[in-house]
């Protein structure tokens, strides 16, 4: 079965997946969706005897259907290797009466990676097949952990070049070091003087601006994005959940055909958005819990049926009536407003409409807010949207160490506490798996305060060794790593500036 895609708001543009792997965002600002979901060809059963790359043929392999078996084979052998600590990939990990889906196994130590080292494969794969001549160019805006991953994906791979946008100051101090110490020929980082939102919105701008699309072209180069929003991001993270539903049976904590709930700690709603595709192609999940942290949009939306990126529920009166800030918490990757990956949730629940997904999308950038209908509304019962402030995250970083002897990382944080509350509220105890996106190296110092509050220790860096005492993990190579590499990277610029950084790279005048 041939799949094809369209952006969701034009149901009549059509281009295989390796297109769209290519293009990344629609022309049309839209995002590219699957004409249908396809269903598992084999069951969870049949599966369950696969390792991590078997499961991802076999998942991918449905998505992605211009491309061969051994093309496909060739591009998940070369992601899903010793790159990873680990040969499972993505270990489970049962702890506090959930299972962990650890996903922070690959080389940044954060669950971006999952995707990241085969994006740029299927890139590749996908430039030869439309036998495209221009040298491609990623443009990446990253909350912290897309940043890295995206260029440690990248670097040096022949045909592409990747410029990096973070907010400076809005970024863990690892997660800095990280970026700025990234090697190969073909990289650059740039703080902005901005949020996360700025740098997206900028980013965005330039892949719809058509004048400097054409000026790119005379010299040589495509843009492309490793954001998110590609398909070839979001297909393979579609295989752990089905995966993890498979280990489980393997492992006889569940029986073929029970149901698993998923909470994932979500920002710009690509990870969530996977494990409803997941869903969608017959794997048995009840509820999927959407996590979010004191950026509590996601939360407000399940709530009442309504995105508004500027002004914040008022639970008592249930109205729309504060403003809305952006607030930096310790879980840096989810302070986000704008989930572009949610499009695609807004255009199912449509029920395809491109019309009325464009009218929404067009009301969110113009008056900063939308409604959906009720009808929609109601195809939104698969999800559970929670929240946990500050205090929540760093008392159950605290409560699963010393209770469970296992630390986790603020984002996962957010999930675990989100988690419980979803529990308790709702007596639902169907076994969980809790998408574990980030080892408590990278979010050190957010990780130790909530353990270890009286700790007075100025040097992040030196909090590593602490954080091994305490947990008894080895230090990952990554976290090695940036101890000694030098700063290669310095560049910050304004908001207004970002295109001209890019041009600048490119050597364009
Ligand atoms: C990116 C990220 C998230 C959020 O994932 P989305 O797909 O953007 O919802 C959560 N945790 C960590 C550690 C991340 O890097």
């Amino acid at each position: 079965m041939d799949i094809r895609y369209h952006s969701s708001r034009n149901n009549d543009v059509s281009f295989s997946a390796s297109e769209a792997i290519l293009k990344g965002l629609a022309d049309d600002g839209g995002l590219f969706v699957p004409d249908k979901i396809p269903a598992l060809e084999k069951s969870p059963e049949e599966l369950k005897t696969l390792d991590y790359k078997g499961v991802a043929y076999e998942v991918m392999k449905l998505f992605l259907t211009d491309f061969t078996e051994e093309e496909l084979k060739g591009c998940i052998e070369r992601a899903y290797d010793s790159k990873f600590d680990t040969e499972a990939i993505a270990p489970l990990v049962n702890a506090g009466g959930a299972y962990y889906l650890e996903l922070f196994h690959g080389p940044t130590i954060a669950f971006k990676d999952m995707a990241l080292s085969i994006l740029p494969h299927l890139m590749g794969v996908s430039a030869k097949k439309n036998g495209l001549k221009e040298e491609i160019v990623i443009l990446t805006a990253t909350s912290g952990d897309t940043g890295k991953a995206a260029l440690a994906g990248f670097a040096d791979v022949p045909g592409t070049r990747i410029a990096v946008f973070y907010p400076k100051g809005g970024v863990s101090v690892v997660q800095e070091k990280q970026m700025v110490t990234q090697r190969g020929k073909n990289v650059k980082v740039i703080g902005i003087k901005g949020n996360f939102d700025d740098a997206q919105t900028g980013v965005k701008k330039m892949f719809g601006d058509e004048a400097s699309k054409a000026r790119l072209k005379e010299a040589g180069f495509v843009f492309s994005s490793a954001n998110s929003i590609n398909i070839g991001r979001l297909v393979p993270q579609v295989v752990y959940y089905v995966y993890a539903y498979t280990r489980l049976l393997a492992e006889e904590k569940i029986k073929a055909g029970d149901k698993i709930n998923i909470c994932v700690p979500t920002g710009n709603f690509g990870n969530i958005l996977a494990a409803y595709y997941a869903k969608l192609m017959g794997l048995p999940v009840g509820k999927l819990i959407c996590a979010s942290n004191t950026n509590k949009v996601l939360y407000d939306f399940f709530k009442t049926g309504v995105y508004d990126r500027l002004h914040t529920l008022d639970e008592e009166s249930g109205e729309f009536k504060g403003e809305r800030k952006f607030t930096l918490t310790s879980s840096p990757s989810m302070d986000i407003l704008i989930s572009s990956n949610l499009e695609r949730l807004i255009y199912r629940i449509c029920g395809g409409d491109d019309k009325e997904d464009k009218k929404l999308m067009e009301a969110l950038s113009g008056e900063g807010r939308y409604e959906i209908s009720g009808e929609a509304r109601e195809r939104l019962s698969d999800f559970y949207g929670a929240y946990a402030d500050e205090a929540r995250c760093a008392d159950k970083i605290k409560s699963m160490y010393e209770e469970h002897s296992y630390v986790i990382d603020p984002h996962t944080a957010v999930a675990a506490a989100v988690y419980d509350a979803y529990r308790s509220e709702t007596g639902d105890e169907t076994p969980a798996v809790i998408a574990s996106t980030a080892s408590p190296y990278k979010f050190l110092r957010s990780v130790i305060t909530a353990i270890e509050p009286e700790l007075d220790e100025k040097d992040d860096l030196k909090l590593i060794d602490r954080l091994k005492n305490i947990s008894g993990v080895e230090i990952p190579p990554a976290i090695q790593d940036i101890l000694t590499a030098p700063v290669l990277h310095d560049n910050v610029c304004e908001i207004s500036g970002m295109e001209g950084e890019v041009l600048d790279f490119l050597g364009i005048k």
